[in-house]
């Protein structure tokens, strides 16, 4: 039995309505926990680790909802580039030249950068899912990973062997890891392929990871190919009977957002690569108020260039306010919700993760609160939000087992990692 107890921490649990507790414990055995709330007299002894947050601020771990975690390797090779573009002539040319222990590596860099942040769990979806996987499990984190499903490409990555490769994945790996089937997009795969993704995630139980209208120009492919709009082609061809999380989603009508929100769609909101690509503006305030499932993710860090998903929480509450014109709209506590009890209900975890409660995993993260720049502290929500960052993270722990703490990771060897992940981008990026 492994136990861990963290205590003097001031603790936002991120459970509906809860206000912070200060001088707050949490403990958790074996990974799950198992009391949080305050600091007791007589907490008990014997913990394999004890940590006193000094007044940290303890939080959940933060989930981020859509990622392509390798394009780590390619952060900054190809920047202010309208997307097709970018995409055609720069991203995929190069990804062509891929080979497994590149992604491995690149997973690797996007670990260490998001246990520094806070992240606990992310959603990826990328090519060489299988090297993608033994990085998350080498890393300690918890992970959603899926290959990339496009009508274009060889078929060792159809339909039937992205099932093949979720089921052994599920089989095989420790329970943090969640496979799930990842068709690209609606217009960037055949109806016979989603179909078919359709019918194994609801026969298997898999979740299914899709980009959806990203920019006008795909809706408008969509709808010139079907005569639909992509949420109703996606509803004809069954895939919203399954779970979905659908990254982006910047342009909806109405229509659609009433039946993402009806079928409980996650929606992976990543606004700073909407910003960077010049994608757009999705509808947040307008999803928010329809009681839509809204998540946040960094997307690759290609298009981003970061994996800090507080900066994207603040990212998100600032763009809608400005679009808005309307400051009220994406508040700060709406803002941490979709860092992370949003984004696990937006992956389907939300039984495990996403909060601070008797009984899930125990991901978490403490966030000092002790620099300048979040003193005084006056509200603890909008000083996460608006005025603290990424490198305020001086812990992150995933299962009870700490992978981070003030600039160390106990279980990984970063030198190592970056090196290895420079030397895949430097060969990937020389021709
Ligand atoms: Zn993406």
């Amino acid at each position: 039995m492994a136990t861990l107890r963290v205590h003097n921490a001031t603790m936002l649990t991120m459970c509906d309505g809860a206000e912070p507790i200060h001088g707050a414990e949490l403990v958790s055995v074996d990974g799950v926990i198992e009391y949080v709330g305050p600091e007791r007299d007589q907490p008990g002894d014997g913990f394999d680790e004890q940590i006193d947050a000094g007044g940290a601020v303890l939080l959940p771990g933060l989930v981020n909802a859509h990622t392509h975690l390798a394009m780590t390797l390619l952060r900054g090779f190809a920047d202010d580039m309208p997307l097709q573009e970018w995409l055609t002539e720069k991203i995929w040319p190069t990804e062509a030249g891929l080979v497994e222990e590149d992604v491995y590596w690149g997973t690797l860099l996007g670990i260490l950068e998001m246990l520094r942040a806070g992240v606990t769990c992310y959603n990826d979806m990328y090519h060489y899912p299988g090297a993608g996987v033994r990085a998350a499990i080498d890393g300690g984190i918890r992970a959603l990973p899926s290959g990339v499903l496009l009508q274009f490409v060889d078929e060792r990555r159809d339909v039937s062997s992205a099932t093949e490769f979720a089921l052994q994945t599920r089989e095989t790996s420790p329970e943090r890891i969640v496979p799930m089937l990842g068709p690209h997009a609606p217009y960037s795969c055949t109806p016979e392929m989603l179909t078919e993704v359709a019918e194994a995630a609801l026969e298997h139980g898999f979740s299914i990871h899709i980009h959806l209208s990203e920019t006008v120009n795909e809706v408008e492919q969509v709808e010139q190919q079907t005569g639909m709009k992509p949420v109703a082609y996606l509803e004809k061809l069954g895939v919203l009977n399954a779970h979905v999380t659908a990254a982006h989603c910047v342009h909806l009508d109405d229509g659609e957002i009433a039946v993402l929100a009806e079928r409980g769609v996650g929606i992976a909101h990543c606004p700073t690569s909407n910003m960077k690509l010049a994608s757009g503006f999705a509808r947040v305030p307008d999803m928010l108020e329809r009681g839509a499932i809204v998540g946040l993710g960094t997307d690759g860090a290609s298009s981003n260039n970061r994996l800090d998903l507080l900066g994207e929480a603040r990212m998100a509450a600032l763009i809608h306010k400005g679009y808005a014109g309307d400051p009220r709209v994406v508040n700060a506590r709406q803002a941490l919700e979709m860092a992370t009890i949003g984004a696990a209900r937006a992956i389907g975890l939300q039984e495990t993760i996403g909060s601070l409660e008797v009984g899930k995993r125990a991901d978490f993260t403490l966030v000092s609160m002790a620099e300048a720049h979040n003193q005084p502290l006056h509200n603890l929500c909008s000083q996460l939000i608006y005025a603290a960052e990424a490198g305020d993270v001086v812990l992150t722990a995933v299962d009870g087992v700490v992978l981070y703490e003030r600039g160390a990771y106990p279980h990984l060897d970063a030198e190592r990692i970056i090196a290895r992940a420079n030397e895949s981008a430097m060969r990937l990026t020389r021709s």
